[in-house]
């Protein structure tokens, strides 16, 4: 539930759409928000109630108030209690899978993982239920689906092997200007997924533990995947898309081929273990000219805490090979609010961007984004508490401060918002009063206080607390493959590092 922009360079939504266009049985048509759009579907006008059912793919939590704007202004009941007829609301995509609390009174269904190899049962679901009743009792029969007031508990699916699944080829891309707000986020590409999960395991990070196991598509698959979709879909530009893309070792390879074929690249950001001067180069000569790395945090103990482990001097050697090789800019994410996190951890990062700027990215060529860490559901930190709001913003001004690069582009993400994804990301049943009136009021920041305080919550109350370890958690009915007591073990852990 986004604009054109954004749900056009998101895999799901090519995914979806041509697996249920490829069947004989069903039709996809897209909704997206833009004001820019004629109403109704892209494709033939009609209004979501036309439909048997309406599809989310949820990438993150704040597509929850898009969502319900949505369906409000659709003239679709939100509560399901309530709602008697109309489309079923199906939710999916890492927010629900990892937890959809907040979104249950509203919809029908949720997949808790990965659809493509659970698609067909759920058209024929929805196509064979003669009532609401049968369809909703049919899609709880369906593994990973999890239906409110029927099921009680839910497994994670996902395919094993990425080569035998269903892949998008004819992928829809505009032919629009490159600066038209309906080009693509990621410009006029061919997405092609080389990888899901990510087998690093960082304590913090919902990719890795929600997509698990880690694999992979064989070079020679991806090889074939590339030249017959970028050719059914008109594009000469190929995105290869997966957090731990770069870490395979045919990955170098396989840009180096893409090339040769005459493709433009893209690729992800990259682990500095991964980073070696071919790869690099090949990245450069399909012609990408910003390097983004994540090094976390420029703490040694902060990295054995957060689980990362990056070999500070291995990052510096690849961000000095980046620019030998010529990339032009580097963008760099870094966390605050690790746990144990001093003032002596923030001036370590503020060392590493000076060494940063030291190797030739200062000024305009360096961009740093700094995100506040929002503990995800089922994963080690899904206990820790949050820092008062403006705590983050003290420690990022002394970030900036102490890293004394006037001229670098320095970002936060706004505190504020970190609360509200925490907030729908680790919440129970209670917190969809909220997040209905929310986006009754409209969704800004605004509409948010106004709808907390009518509920009376406090947010930076709610989320400073931490979480009791022996407690159940609200999201402990879906069964994501990674046990508890592992989850647990790592937090204990990580709590422990500091002083290890
Ligand atoms: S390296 Fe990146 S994608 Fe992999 S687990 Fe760590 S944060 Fe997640």
């Amino acid at each position: 539930p986004s604009v054109y922009r954004v749900g056009m360079s998101c895999l799901a939504t090519h995914i979806i759409y041509q697996a249920i266009n490829d069947t004989e049985q069903a039709v996809c048509e897209r909704f997206f928000l833009d004001s820019l759009l004629p109403r109704g579907s892209l494709e033939s006008r009609f209004p979501p109630t036309r439909f048997k059912a309406l599809g989310f793919s949820i990438q993150y939590e704040l597509d929850y108030v898009n969502m319900l704007k949505f369906l409000v202004n659709s003239g679709i009941e939100l509560d399901r209690a309530k709602r008697k007829d109309g489309p079923l609301i199906i939710v999916g995509g890492p927010v629900p899978s990892s937890n959809p609390l907040p979104v249950l009174p509203f919809i029908d269904a949720v997949v808790v993982g990965e659809v493509e190899e659970q698609l067909p049962q759920i058209l024929d679901a929805i196509a064979h239920g003669e009532t609401k009743e049968d369809q909703l009792e049919l899609l709880a029969k369906i593994e990973g689906v999890y239906v409110p007031g029927i099921s009680s508990n839910v497994r994670r699916i996902y395919p094993e092997n990425l080569d035998a699944v269903f892949y998008p080829l004819r992928q829809v891309i505009p032919q629009v200007e490159d600066d038209s707000p309906l080009c693509p986020v990621l410009g006029k590409a061919f997405l092609l997924e080389v990888s899901r999960g990510c087998p690093r395991r960082c304590r913090f990070c919902l990719e890795s533990y929600l997509y698990h196991p880690f694999r992979a598509r064989s070079f020679e698959t991806l090889l074939e995947l590339a030249e017959n979709g970028a050719a059914l879909s008109s594009v000469r530009k190929i995105v290869c898309i997966g957090s731990a893309a770069g870490d395979l070792s045919y990955f170098t390879d396989l840009l180096e081929e893409l090339v040769n074929k005459g493709f433009h690249t893209s690729v992800p950001a990259l682990n500095p273990y991964a980073i070696t001067e071919l790869l690099l180069k090949a990245i450069q000569r399909g012609g990408q000219r910003t390097l983004t790395l994540a090094p976390e945090t420029g703490s040694c103990p902060l990295q054995e805490v957060c689980g990362k482990r990056v070999d500070l001097s291995l990052f510096l050697e690849a961000v000095s090979t980046a620019k030998e090789v010529g990339f032009k800019h580097l963008k760099l994410y870094l966390l605050i609010g690790l746990p144990g996190e001093t003032a002596d951890d923030i001036a370590s990062s503020a060392a590493l961007l000076r060494e940063v700027a030291r190797r030739g990215f200062s000024g305009a060529s360096l961009h740093v984004s700094v995100n506040p860490l929002i503990p995800k559901p089922h994963t080690p930190f899904q206990w820790l508490p949050m820092l008062p709001i403006q705590e983050y913003r003290r420690r990022f001004r002394i970030l900036v401060s102490s890293a004394k690069l006037p001229s670098t582009l320095f970002e936060l993400l706004d505190p504020r918002l970190a609360y509200l994804q925490a907030f729908l990301s680790l919440g129970g049943e209670e917190v969809s009063e909220p997040l209905k009136l929310a986006a009754i009021y409209g969704g800004s920041l605004r509409a948010w206080r106004k709808a907390l305080r009518e509920c009376s919550i406090n947010l930076e109350e709610l989320l400073t607390k931490p979480r009791d370890v022996e407690s159940r958690l609200p999201w402990d009915f879906i069964d994501t493959g990674v046990p508890r007591s592992l989850l647990l073990r790592e937090y204990t852990k990580a709590l422990s590092e500091p002083l290890s």
